[in-house]
């Protein structure tokens, strides 16, 4: 039977990936809503050519936008709109499969709505697990939830895990998980010149095509240090069990060392439909549309160690990953405000690292027993990045 799917953030980067698979596959998979926050011409687009039965827009003033522009793409869509409106998207009874492709905290409350309702769920949204991966995974948990990880790291993890690893890693043999991170555009640039790098340089990713968000965060690498700590939650892994090790081919996309001296590696073409078909159709295989590996026309696969002076991100938030529960919280907030201020060209590239150091350096630890706990830490963190870049500029 055709399962219905809700892609939250189908206007994205993965959120048209996703798309672009299940019109592949129209017999297994349908449409059933999709949210953006404000592009409401792309929205209305992609309900009509999907034939979704919902259309929702964060922005709820972009709401009377959006009637007319599915009016005029020939789209029935019902209109939601507004923290509402995506909650009741993520939630919907008649929907089999959810999507979490927001980018950023955002995404939380939706794709937390999602697990608690139990639906299967994609996961993108790595940040909703950096800064309440306790909470997420314990109402997936609590309500039967499926979670397959779609950020393709995971995803190759997820792949590359023993059966039964749910009951502990070393129980099943495995030692270590080792994420590999392509080093992002500036592997190799002088560290004089890492200051005059532009919005526009840093979202030029050598090997993927992403939003503009996580764009940044490969060229600083912080997305490496969100990975490590979505690794963390997702497989129960402990941060000494976690290694990052840079491949720039990003043709391997992650490793799982076994106690017997084997390690299980994912390969493919870099191509986010991968984990997407995998992630929909699992445990089963479906076409992808991905061009296919030629391993004897492949010149090099290369390693080396991360260099933590050029990426003081990947630093900090290993570090915040050990420290206490609010860390990631703090480093999370403080870093999407750091990527949003560099990209309207506020602050240098440079300045990232120092703002999201400055933030985790001024903030409290303290617990996280609640979403209200995670909002103030937020919002607090949010407060102190934006005073910081007041005191600079
Ligand atoms: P994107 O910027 O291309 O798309 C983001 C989507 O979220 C859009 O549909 C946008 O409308 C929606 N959105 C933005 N702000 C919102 C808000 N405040 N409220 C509600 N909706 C909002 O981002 P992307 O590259 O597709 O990434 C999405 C998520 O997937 C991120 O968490 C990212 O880290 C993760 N991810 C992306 C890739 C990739 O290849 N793009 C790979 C791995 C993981
Ligand atoms: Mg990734």
């Amino acid at each position: 039977m055709s399962q219905a799917v809700t892609i939250l953030g189908s206007t994205g980067s993965i959120g048209v990936n996703t798309l672009d698979v299940i019109a592949r596959h129209r017999e297994r998979f349908h449409v059933l809503a999709l949210t953006a926050h404000s592009n409401v011409q792309l929205l209305a687009e992609q309900c009509a050519q999907h034939h979704a039965r919902y259309a929702i827009i964060s922005d709820i003033s972009r709401a009377a936008d959006l009637r007319l522009a599915l009016s005029q793409a020939g789209s029935a869509a019902k209109v939601l709109a507004g923290a509402e409106g995506l909650l009741a998207a993520a939630t919907l009874a008649e929907a089999d499969i959810v999507m979490a492709a927001i980018v950023g905290a955002a995404g939380l409350k939706p794709t937390l709505a999602a697990a608690k309702a139990g639906k299967k769920i994609l996961l993108a949204n790595k940040e909703s697990l950096v800064i309440a991966g306790g909470l997420f995974m314990q109402a997936a948990k609590d309500a039967g939830a499926c979670v397959l990880p779609v950020d393709s790291e995971h995803n190759a993890i997820f792949q590359s895990l023993p059966l039964g690893w749910q009951s502990g890693l070393e129980d099943c043999g495995v030692e270590r998980i080792i994420l590999t991170a392509s080093g992002g555009p500036f592997l190799n640039t002088p560290l004089a010149d890492m200051a005059q790098i532009t919005p526009t340089q840093a979202c030029k990713h050598p090997n993927w095509e992403m939003g503009r968000k996580i764009s940044v965060d490969s060229a600083t690498l912080m997305n490496k240090g969100l990975e490590l700590i979505e690794a963390h939650w997702l497989f129960s892994a402990q941060p000494d069990q976690l290694d990052v090790v840079v491949h720039p081919q990003s043709i391997i996309h992650s490793m799982v060392a076994y106690r017997d001296g084997s390690v299980l590696a994912q390969l493919g073409t870099p191509d986010m439909r991968t984990p997407i078909a995998y992630a929909l159709a699992w445990p089963e295989r479906i076409e992808a549309g991905v061009q296919r590996l030629n391993l004897a026309q492949m010149s090099d696969l290369t390693f080396r160690e991360p260099d933590l002076d050029r990426f003081p991100c990947l630093g900090l938030a290993y570090a915040a990953m050990s420290d206490s529960a609010s860390a990631p919280i703090t480093l999370n907030a403080a870093n999407e405000v750091a990527v949003q201020c560099f990209l309207d060209s506020q602050i240098r590239f440079d300045q990232i690292a120092a703002l999201v150091g400055q933030v985790l350096e001024r903030a409290e630890r303290s617990a996280v027993n609640s979403l209200e706990d995670v909002f103030e830490l937020d919002r607090d963190a949010r407060a102190q990045a934006k005073e910081v870049i007041g005191q600079w500029t």
